[in-house]
């Protein structure tokens, strides 16, 4: 373990998941997997960042399929093996007592320079000085009912910044990542006597603590912020600032958490340029800049794919915008490259129900993103008649996989459909639901399929980041026009777009099938130089450019230089 440099100044960036390594289900999605490869950014650019965290001893869960329902089971991860006890302790009031928290040190290793590793710190109630009740605050991610919730939410960022304190790191800016952690500004209002000050003392606190805080917004709709009545907020969070305060910079009728972050944080931004604008029309008088997401070149990219761009673009993991150049390499390269993935992804499915229907040679498109309603999983599927004639015509086969969060019921219904749907087309329509999805899984699917799909209601999808993935294994997406896509979607060159800007989940349907009947199938099994063209385009134009180097470069230039 590397001991950060207390001297340096750093950034400090919360967020309730993250995603670091295969074995660690510190995670439940794309926010976790964004920080995890914002962190490995930030690792092989030597931007100097400490990351604070939940341990989440028990992870999210792991998924299993039962009678092509989800059942969930606890998903244990070790710290002693993978992460630094650290010597240094901190305690919280959670209302009406006192909760200690101790802390465990992740680092993540540069890739691609020589840089010092970034340090992540893992928050760790579970000592034995606690009350049982608190020992289990940092067991589950996303886990228990909203009191649990707010519990973690408290030990996150407030006690997240008393840890930054005694571990005696010098932190310049504090980046929110996603509303989760907004309860650190409270504590760094308190920390500037904010609990007793009233007029122009408060107005300054406030000030000063907004200089010091970046926030990223996640989420286009009001029902999905973390939001709690004031009664309940007030009964746990004790002592950091007068309740009247804490209504003024909370929201008039609950205390949402979104509303938290924009009132003492300087600096706000939305994931991808339409998300920005719609954040804008959600909360009116506040200034929301667009920072589209990226992902991690290397850490997404599949070997075969890797060994490629090592031969033809030395340094495109240190600067993936070098990826431009993929168009110079010969058609027949990307393509055996792209087989070997698509071969690796099959064995690596083979165990998988249904999987020996699978054949390397018939068209692939793969699904693979948490089963929520917004995603509609079930919009492939909506016209079981007209799949199979396509089918006919071009045969294809479909690899799905994601994980409904346990209290989401639609989202499980939506997973049993899709078992459902499995059977009814047997072999005419191929479709493998792989369960337990996660990051090793993601990392086979989105670069052994031919094409990524993605179905989101508009304007749900902040950015979405699996088909930038795609994107960097020479996949192509047909998604719906939302998120990153309307900047990404280069019709016939990257991809293609489902419907157009709006519309309505018929004419998305019949957009899907006609796209794909008419264009995107032939092109694969008759025009095979325009398809190959449209593999490397898709490297060139979106690899180059959707990868969370060039992400992590904006922030440090407009958000935290400012
Ligand atoms: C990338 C990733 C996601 C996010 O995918 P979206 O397309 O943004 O929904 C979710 N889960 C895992 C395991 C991932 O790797």
């Amino acid at each position: 373990m590397a001991v950060p440099n207390p001297n340096r100044p750093r950034i400090a960036y919360f967020s309730m998941e993250i995603a670091l390594e295969d074995g660690i289900p510190t995670y439940s999605g794309g926010l976790g997997v964004l920080a995890g490869d914002m962190m490995n950014s930030a690792a092989d650019l030597g931007v100097p960042i400490v990351a604070v965290t939940l341990v989440s001893s028990e992870g999210y869960f792991r998924q299993e399929i039962v009678a092509g329902k989800q059942v969930e089971r606890p998903e244990h991860w070790d710290p002693p093996a993978r992460a630094q006890r650290l010597d240094c302790k901190v305690s919280v009031r959670v209302g009406d007592h006192d909760v200690w928290i101790g802390a465990w040190q992740y680092d993540v290793a540069n890739q691609s320079g020589p840089f010092s590793p970034v340090p992540v710190i893992l928050l760790d109630t579970d000592l034995p000085e606690n009350r049982p009740e608190d020992r289990e605050l940092t067991h589950f991610l996303y886990g228990g009912d909203s009191t649990y919730r707010l519990r973690q939410e408290i030990v996150l960022g407030v006690g997240g910044v008393r840890m930054l304190q005694a571990l005696g790191l010098n932190i310049t800016k504090f980046h929110l990542n996603e509303g989760h952690s907004a309860l650190l500004t409270l504590e760094l209002l308190r920390q500037r006597g904010a609990a007793e000050a009233r007029g122009t003392a408060l107005q300054d606190a406030v000030t000063a603590v907004r200089r010091r805080c970046v926030f990223t917004t996640h989420t286009p709709v009001e029902a999905g912020h973390d939001q709690y009545n004031y009664g309940l907020a007030e009964q746990w969070i004790a002592g950091l600032v007068h309740p009247s305060v804490l209504h003024t910079l909370g929201g008039p009728d609950r205390l949402n958490l979104t509303r938290l972050a924009l009132s003492l944080c300087g600096w706000v931004n939305g994931v991808a340029q339409r998300h920005a604008e719609v954040s804008r029309a959600l909360f009116p008088g506040y200034e929301v800049h667009a920072i589209t997401n990226g992902v991690h070149a290397m850490r997404w990219t599949a070997p075969p794919m890797q060994a490629l761009f090592d031969r033809h673009i030395p340094q495109w993991g240190h600067e993936p915008e070098l990826l431009v150049r993929a168009l110079r390499i010969a058609d027949a390269e990307i393509v055996a490259a792209h087989m070997e993935a698509k071969q690796q992804l099959l064995q690596a499915l083979a165990n998988a129900p249904g999987a020996a229907q699978l054949d390397p040679a018939r068209f692939t498109i793969g699904f693979a993103r948490r089963m929520t309603d917004y995603k509609r999983p079930g919009l492939l599927f909506s016209d079981l008649q007209r799949l199979r004639a396509i089918a006919q015509r071009f045969p294809f086969q479909v690899i799905v996989s994601g994980k409904a969060h346990p209290h989401d019921e639609a989202g499980k219904r939506h997973i049993a459909s899709l078992h459902g749907w499995a059977q009814e087309l047997g072999s005419v329509v191929p479709v493998v639901f792989v369960p337990n999805y996660r990051m090793e899984v993601a990392r086979c699917v989105v670069s052994g399929v031919d094409l990524w799909l993605n179905t989101p209601q508009p304007p749900l999808e902040a950015s979405g980041t699996s088909g930038m993935k795609a994107a960097m294994n020479a996949v192509p997406s047909l998604s719906i026009l939302d998120g990153w896509w309307l900047e990404g979607c280069d019709e016939g060159a990257t991809g293609w777009a489902i419907g157009d800007d709006g519309g309505d989940a018929n004419q998305h349907a019949a957009s899907l099938y006609d796209k794909l009947e008419h264009i995107i199938l032939p092109t694969f099994y008759e025009r095979r130089a325009e398809w190959s063209f449209v593999m490397k385009s898709t490297i060139a134009r979106n690899g180059s450019y959707f990868n969370s180097h060039r992400m992590l470069r904006r922030y440090v230039s407009e958000a935290y230089w400012n």
